[in-house]
């Protein structure tokens, strides 16, 4: 891969700029505080493409939280496309049974590793499990998966920025958007 002198320089097109990412996050953090208002949520994201939003989210939230990460690879598949095997690479750092947990996602695609997720952490008795997730690409979809807050419906493309990678670079875009066809061939 050829190392651009401006990151942005590889964008074909901003799906989702910037300010809208923000505003969203703002209304999310704002459900979220007033649907746990008197408890006291996990938010559990999984890294590393969730960072920035786990970040800015946490933020948008008025009531008390705690925060834990974790780190989930695909076994196989390419760069572009996931398999479904998960294996953890990163575990919870504390317990949550009994706790009330919300996941915090970047993107759902065929929602396989989030399956996953779900029922690895379930096995854990939380008082309550559900999904926040900043992206959702339904098209894709293998399994079903209900999701509580969502940030944005998108098409059936793979989009990089605000945490989300191809080959690792990427991640530090603050918009979302789609890359030129020749950075994937290139
Ligand atoms: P799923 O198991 O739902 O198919 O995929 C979940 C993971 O695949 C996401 O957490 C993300 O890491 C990756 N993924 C799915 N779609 C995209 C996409 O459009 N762009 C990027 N960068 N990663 C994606």
């Amino acid at each position: 891969m050829a190392r651009p002198v401006d990151l942005q320089d590889d964008v074909a097109t901003v799906l989702i700029p910037s300010e809208q990412i923000q505003a969203k996050v703002a209304e999310l953090g704002t459900r979220v505080s007033s649907d746990y208002a008197g408890r006291e949520v996990i938010l559990v994201s999984v890294l590393k493409g969730s960072l920035p939003f786990m970040a800015d989210l946490m933020r948008a939230i008025t009531i008390p939280v705690q925060i834990d990460l974790m780190e989930v690879s695909s076994y196989g598949g390419t760069t572009t496309e996931s398999t479904g095997l998960v294996r953890i690479l990163k575990d919870l750092s504390s317990s949550i049974e009994g706790k009330d947990v919300l996941i915090v996602e970047d993107i759902i695609d065929t929602g396989l590793t989030l399956n996953y997720l779900i029922r690895y952490l379930r096995g854990k008795n939380p008082a309550s499990l559900r999904i926040c997730t900043l992206l959702d690409k339904p098209a894709r979809r293998l399994v079903e998966i209900a999701i509580d807050y969502l940030g944005f419906t998108i098409p059936d493309q793979f989009v990089v920025g605000y945490g989300l990678d191809y080959g690792e670079r990427y991640r530090n875009l603050p918009f979302i958007g789609v890359l030129r066809p020749e950075v994937y061939s290139g």
